[in-house]
C-alpha cells in the first residue's frame, strides 16, 4: 500500500504501528480503540468482534476493527491472557478540541502479559513476574520482575537444567532474552510459554550497568554484590531498559534489586514441584489438594504471595530455620493474642500493589484511602508483636515503621467517600485548602442564592408553582406550568417548551449560574490537582511503604504457619546437619485432611549409614507414594521453618530434593513416558548429592520386566554407593527381588507396607514396617477397580504360573521361562481335530495302561488346559 495515499489519519496510524509490528496497536479515536489491516483481523477472530473497514484513501478500505475504552481493558486483558499477545496502547495526547489539525497521538503503554497491573485481573495470591534470561555460553544471567509490586531481583547460574529450575520456582508470566535460547524448545514444550527475544544492546553489559545505576540513583553497584556476577547485571539492566520502554513510566517503586543465590534455598526441580503437589495439584491443578491448601490461613494478599514463596523456597541454612521455627513457636503457643492480630491483619488491603498503583499515576481517591485503613491497623499489629516475643519478631517490630506521616497525609486531605473517578471532584476534604474553601462557599450560596431567587420571582409574578431547577443541557431555568403562563413577564427569555410546561431564563439567573457553574468546574481542577500532589507525596515514600509491606507479609505468614501448627498438632522438628531424618508418627499433611477412613501415622529412621535406602514394597494402593511424599514433605515443611505433622523429629538438611514418582500426563513433552522416566533419572543421578533426600516410585516400570528390573537394581547400587552418590533414599518398586539387596549393599534397608489377609479380601494396614512384601495383590486391586471377572480369573491362573517357575521354585531371574506362559485363546471346542491339542493328547492316551488315579489325573490336567485355554 502506498502511504503517501492515505489519509492524514492513517498516515499517522501507519507511522505508528511501524514503530510496534510486533504489538496488535489499540489506536484511539475519539471514544473507541481501533485496529486495523492484520491486527484487526486477528483480533475480530480472537474476541468474536464485527469487521469493518474504514476509507482511508486507499483503492480497498482497510479492515478494521474496534472496541469502546469503557470495555477496553476486559479486551486486553483477553488478547495477553489468553494468547500471550503483546498490546500497545496509543492515545490521544492533545485536547481534540484544542488541536490545529490532526490530533496528536504516542503511545503510552504496551501491555504484555509480564507488565499487567489491572488488579481485577491479577490474582493477589500470587506474583506476576516477568523475567529477563541473558544467555552466555552455559551461562546464565537471571532478573525478574513483579511490576504491580516493585519486586526485582537477580542471580547468576550454570546450566540449562537450572535456568528451568528457575522457572519452575517463579512460574514467570513472561519470558525475554537477549537472543533466540538454546533451550526455548524446552521452555515451550514444558510450560506452554513462548520467549520473546529483546534488543541485544541492552544486554550489553556497561549498557545494563549504566541503566540500572541511574535507574537507582547511585554511582556503582558495589551494594548490590555483583562485582563479578556480570550475567545478571546484564538480565537485570536489560529487563529495566525493558519495563521503561513498555510502560513509559515512572518505575519509582522498583527501589532496589536483590541478588538472591539458588545456593541459599533447596533445589527444587520441576517434577519434584509438581510431584509433591506444593502449590497445586497435578490433576487438576488446584490450589486444594496442595501443600499450600494446607499452610495458608494468611489473612493479607501480601502474606498469601510469601507463604507461597516460602514453600516455593525452603531454607538450608539451620539459623535462619531455626529463627522461622521459633517465631513460628510463639504464634502456636499464643492462640487469642493470634486471634487479635488475625483481626488486624485482615484490614490490611495489598500495600504493595496499591502503593504501584501510585507510583504509575492510576490510584484514585478510594485506594488511597484503601493504604490509610491499612495503615490505621499498623500501630495495633506492633504492639501485638509483643506477644510473641523471639528474635524475628523483635527484629519486625525494630523495622516496622508504622508510617503514621502518611496516614495523617491523606487523612487530612481525602475524603473517606470519595468517588471512583479522579475527574468529577468530591475527593478533597474541607478545611484542607483555603482556596477550595471558598469555591466551595461560593457554591453553597449560589444555592442560597437560587432558593431567594425562586421565592423572589414567585412574588413578583404570582405564579405559585415557579420552580428553578437545572439539567445539563439547559443549565440553570425557571420552570412556569401552562396554567400560568399569562402571568408570565416580558423579560423572561423562553428557552424551552415542554408539553405541559414553558422553561425561561432571565439575566439575574444566568449570572448566578454562571458563578456556580465556574466554581463547579474549579472545585473539580483543584481537587484533581491537590489529590495528584497527595498521591505524588505518597510515592516518594515509597520504599518505607514497601518495607513495611514485607513486615506485614511476613508477620501473616508466621501466623498462618503459627494458626497450622496448633490447629493441626503439629510439631516443631529438630534441624541438624548430620543428615538424620527421624520422624516419630509422621503424617502427611493433605491426605490426614483429605482422608474419610482417618489417618495411620508412620516413624521414619534414615540416616547417612546404615539406613540410608530403603526399599520399600507393598501391594499397590497400600499407601508407599503417600509415605514416601509424606517424609519428602515434612523435611520441607521443617526447612521452610513450619511445625510438621508429626509426633517429635529431628530433620537433618537436604540441599535438595529429587523426586521420580511415574510420569504424569503433564509433563507430556513430546517423548514417551519411559524416555521422561529416563530423564528424570539421569538428572537425579547427575546430580545428586550426599545431602540430597531422593524420592524414587517405581523406576523402570515403563519397559519390559528384566529391562526395567535391571535399570531399576543398577540405578539402586548407584545411589546408595557413598562413593558415587550415597544419599538418603526412599525407593519404592514392585520388583521384590530388589529386597534381596539388604545385607548385601551397605545402608539398604527393606521396609514394606503391612496388610491383613481375610480370606480372598486384603486389608491395608497403612503401615510401614520392616522386612519386604512377599506379593503385590496386583489382581486384588484390578478386582476393587471393577476389571472384568474373566480377565481377572486369568491373570490369577498366569501369575500362578510365573510363581510356580520363579517364586516357588526359587529359580533364578533368568531362567524363568516366559515362553511357557502362551497367550490367552478362546476355550477349547472340539471341531478341528487336526488343530486341537487336547483331543491329540487325549487320543494317544492309552487308559488301559493307567490305574485309576492316573486317569484321574490325566482327567485332572485335561480340565485344567481346558479352563487355562492352552
Ligand atoms: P501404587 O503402588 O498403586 O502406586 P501405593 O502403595 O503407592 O499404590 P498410595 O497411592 O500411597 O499407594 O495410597 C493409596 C491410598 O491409600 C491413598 O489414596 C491414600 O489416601 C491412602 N493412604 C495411604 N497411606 C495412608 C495412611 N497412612 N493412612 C490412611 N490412608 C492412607
Amino acid at each position: 500500500m502506498a502511504k503517501a495515499d492515505c489519509t492524514p489519519m492513517m498516515q499517522q496510524y501507519l507511522d505508528i504501528k511501524e514503530n510496534y509490528k510486533d504489538c496488535i496497536l489499540f489506536f484511539r479515536l475519539g471514544d473507541f480503540y481501533e485496529m486495523f489491516f492484520e491486527d484487526a483481523e486477528k483480533v475480530s477472530a480472537e474476541l468474536g468482534l464485527t469487521l469493518t473497514g474504514k476509507d482511508c484513501g486507499m483503492k480497498e478500505r482497510a479492515p478494521m476493527c474496534g472496541v469502546h475504552f469503557h470495555s477496553a481493558d476486559n479486551h486486553i486483558t483477553d488478547l495477553i491472557a489468553a494468547r500471550g499477545y503483546r498490546v500497545a496502547i496509543c492515545e490521544q495526547t492533545e485536547d481534540p478540541k484544542l488541536a490545529k489539525g490532526l490530533v496528536k497521538r504516542e503511545v503510552i503503554r504496551i501491555v504484555t502479559p509480564g507488565t499487567v497491573l489491572d488488579t481485577n485481573v491479577l490474582d493477589e495470591g500470587k506474583n506476576n513476574y516477568i523475567m529477563c534470561i541473558y544467555e552466555n555460553g552455559d551461562q546464565y544471567g537471571i532478573s525478574l520482575c513483579d511490576v504491580s509490586t516493585g519486586e526485582f531481583l537477580m542471580t547468576e547460574t550454570k546450566g540449562e537444567n537450572k535456568v528451568i529450575d528457575e522457572i519452575a520456582k517463579f512460574l514467570p508470566a513472561e519470558i525475554i532474552s537477549n537472543k533466540k535460547l538454546e533451550l526455548e524448545t524446552k521452555i515451550e514444550k514444558i510450560f506452554s510459554m513462548k520467549v520473546y527475544e529483546y534488543c541485544g544492546w541492552a544486554f550489553e553489559y556497561q549498557t545494563a550497568y549504566k541503566n540500572l545505576c541511574s535507574h537507582f540513583k547511585v554511582l556503582n553497584l558495589n551494594g548490590y554484590g555483583v562485582e563479578k556476577e556480570k550475567n545478571c547485571v546484564s538480565a537485570a539492566g536489560a529487563l529495566l531498559e525493558y519495563l521503561l520502554e513498555t510502560q513509559k513510566n515512572n518505575l519509582s517503586h522498583i527501589s532496589s534489586v536483590k541478588k538472591y543465590s539458588e545456593e541459599k534455598f533447596m533445589i527444587l526441580d520441576i517434577s519434584s514441584r509438581k510431584n509433591l503437589e506444593l502449590t497445586q495439584t497435578i490433576r487438576s491443578n488446584e490450589k486444594k489438594g496442595s501443600l499450600l491448601w494446607v499452610l495458608d490461613k494468611t489473612r493479607t494478599a501480601m502474606g498469601a504471595r510469601l507463604i507461597r514463596k516460602w514453600i516455593e523456597q525452603p531454607l538450608i541454612d539451620k539459623t535462619e530455620i531455626n529463627k522461622r521455627l521459633d517465631a513460628v513457636g510463639k504464634f502456636k503457643e499464643e492462640p487469642l493474642e493470634r486471634e487479635e492480630l488475625k483481626e488486624y491483619l485482615a484490614s490490611v488491603y495489598d500495600m504493595e500493589r496499591l502503593i504501584g498503583k501510585v507510583v504509575f499515576s492510576s490510584a484514585n481517591a478510594r485506594d488511597l484511602t484503601s493504604l490509610k485503613l491499612s495503615l490505621t491497623n499498623l500501630p495495633y499489629i506492633k504492639r501485638q508483636l509483643d506477644s510473641f516475643p523471639c528474635s524475628l519478631t523483635e527484629e519486625m517490630k525494630e523495622n516496622l515503621d508504622t508510617l503514621d506521616d502518611i496516614y495523617k497525609l491523606i487523612d487530612d486531605t481525602i475524603s473517606e467517600d470519595a468517588p471512583f473517578s479522579v475527574r468529577e471532584g468530591g475527593m478533597i476534604k474541607d478545611n484542607c485548602n483555603e482556596q477550595l474553601d471558598k469555591l466551595r462557599e461560593a457554591k453553597g450560596n449560589g444555592s442560597d442564592w437560587l432558593a431567594d431567587l425562586e421565592a423572589k420571582e414567585k412574588e413578583a409574578t404570582g405564579i405559585k408553582n415557579l420552580k428553578v431547577r437545572f439539567n445539563k443541557v439547559f443549565g440553570y431555568f425557571i420552570e412556569v406550568t401552562n396554567s400560568y403562563l399569562s402571568l408570565v413577564p416580558d423579560r423572561y427569555i423562553r428557552k424551552q417548551t415542554l408539553t405541559g410546561a414553558e422553561r425561561y431564563i432571565t439575566p439575574e439567573l444566568k449570572e448566578i449560574e454562571d458563578t456556580i457553574l465556574g466554581a463547579d468546574e474549579k472545585i473539580v481542577e483543584l481537587e484533581y490537582e491537590i489529590f495528584v500532589r497527595t498521591r505524588d507525596k505518597v510515592a516518594e515514600n515509597i520504599a518505607r511503604i514497601q518495607t513495611t509491606a514485607e513486615i506485614i507479609a511476613q508477620i501473616d505468614v508466621l501466623q498462618s504457619l503459627g494458626e497450622v501448627a496448633d490447629k493441626q498438632g503439629y510439631c516443631r522438628p529438630d534441624i541438624t546437619d548430620d543428615g538424620i531424618i527421624e520422624i516419630k508418627s509422621g503424617r502427611h499433611p493433605v491426605v490426614e485432611l483429605t482422608s474419610r477412613s482417618g489417618f495411620i501415622a508412620n516413624d521414619s529412621d534414615i540416616n547417612l549409614q546404615e539406613n540410608r535406602l530403603s526399599v520399600i514394597t507393598g501391594p499397590n494402593m497400600a499407601g508407599k507414594s503417600t509415605y514416601m511424599r509424606q517424609v519428602a514433605l515434612l523435611v520441607l515443611m521443617a526447612q521452610m521453618g513450619s511445625f510438621i505433622p508429626a509426633e517429635s523429629a529431628a530433620i537433618g538438611i537436604s540441599d535438595r530434593i529429587f523426586t521420580r514418582v511415574g510420569a504424569s500426563d503433564d509433563l507430556a513433552t513430546g517423548q514417551s513416558t519411559f524416555m521422561i522416566e529416563m530423564s528424570e533419572v539421569a538428572n537425579i543421578l547427575n546430580n545428586a548429592t550426599k545431602k540430597s533426600l531422593l524420592i524414587l516410585d517405581e523406576i523402570g516400570r515403563g519397559t519390559s520386566t528384566f529391562d526395567g528390573l535391571s535399570i531399576a537394581w543398577a540405578v539402586l547400587e548407584y545411589i546408595a554407593d557413598k562413593n558415587k552418590i550415597g544419599a538418603r533414599t526412599l525407593f519404592a518398586t514392585h520388583y521384590h527381588e530388589l529386597a534381596e539387596l539388604e545385607g548385601r549393599i551397605e545402608g539398604v534397608k527393606n521396609l514394606k507396607c503391612s496388610v491383613e489377609e481375610k480370606g480372598k479380601d486384603v486389608v491395608f494396614l497403612r503401615k510401614i514396617v520392616r522386612g519386604s512384601a512377599d506379593h503385590s495383590y496386583g489382581v486384588h486391586v484390578a478386582r476393587l477397580a471393577g476389571v472384568p471377572e474373566e480377565v481377572l480369573k486369568r491373570a490369577d491362573i498366569i501369575l500362578e504360573r510365573l510363581e510356580e517357575q520363579n517364586g516357588k521354585a526359587k529359580k533364578k531371574q533368568d531362567e524363568v521361562d516366559y515362553t511357557k506362559i502362551k497367550p490367552a485363546k478362546r476355550p477349547v471346542v472340539f471341531v478341528n481335530e487336526t488343530h486341537n491339542e487336547i483331543f491329540e493328547e487325549l487320543k494317544n492316551t492309552d487308559l488301559n495302561k493307567m490305574t485309576p488315579i492316573e486317569a484321574w489325573q490325566k482327567l485332572f490336567e485335561i480340565k485344567e488346559k481346558i479352563i487355562q485355554g492352552v
